[in-house]
């Protein structure tokens, strides 16, 4: 017996779980000839095609307002698909995710791609630098509960970076702050954030980061 799938059942599984988002899913298979309106089901053999051909076809994004501007910028060419938000691409359904893709596709528009993060916890460094790999941001993050930089350490990072980020409302001695903020070139602009979590301070540097270059325009 040749192994077969339920095509809708397992289009739900793949995102397509609304009845608009399932027949843009299905009129792409069926262009491809990879099924017809008439089947139900199609050989589990098309089943990573048929995901390689929605993949290259259409991007699945929740109803978040945030997302679906994120989402355009990386479009390549896609039709936006509304799914539930655990199967959007920008946001799997995290706020973290969707902020962090947010402040990433803002600062590579502003020309920003190196930030420097003074405090916040190591935990919290990680997670931010995973949710922004393959973004084009990099991070460098100063643990100021843990390490104490030394004044030329604090000036190369500072020579690195495009954006510092000082996070005021995680563990941070002021002698590490000041040490970075009384050596801050002009040329690096600073952002200040006094919110907790992941979420807050890449809304905070996107914030940040588009009004600089709206301002740059109006000049
Ligand atoms: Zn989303």
């Amino acid at each position: 017996m040749i192994a077969t799938v339920e095509i809708n059942a397992w289009l739900r599984g793949e995102g397509f779980a609304s009845p608009t988002a399932a027949a843009a899913a299905r009129s792409v298979l069926e262009d491809a000839g990879l099924t017809n309106p008439r089947k139900r089901a199609m050989v589990a053999s098309k089943v990573e095609p048929a995901r390689a051909l929605l993949a290259a076809r259409l991007q699945r994004v929740c109803g978040a307002g945030r997302c679906r501007e994120t989402a355009r910028q990386s479009a390549a060419g896609r039709s936006q698909v509304e799914v539930p938000p655990a199967s959007c691409e920008i946001c799997g359904g995290s706020n973290n995710a969707a902020a962090a893709r947010e402040m990433a596709a803002a600062c590579v528009r502003a020309g920003v791609t190196r930030l420097l993060i003074v405090g916040g916890t190591r935990v919290l460094h990680a997670e931010l630098k995973s949710l922004l790999a393959g973004s084009g941001v990099s991070l460098r993050c100063i643990d100021g509960a843990e390490t104490t930089p030394s004044k030329k350490e604090a000036l190369s990072d500072l020579a690195w970076a495009d954006l510092m980020v000082i996070w005021a409302s995680s563990p941070l001695p002021h002698k590490v702050s000041v040490s970075y903020t009384d050596e801050c070139p002009p040329s690096v602009a600073k952002v200040t954030v006094r919110r907790r979590g992941i979420e807050a301070l890449c809304g905070e540097v996107t914030a940040s980061v588009s009004g600089a270059a709206a301002a740059r325009r109006r000049a």
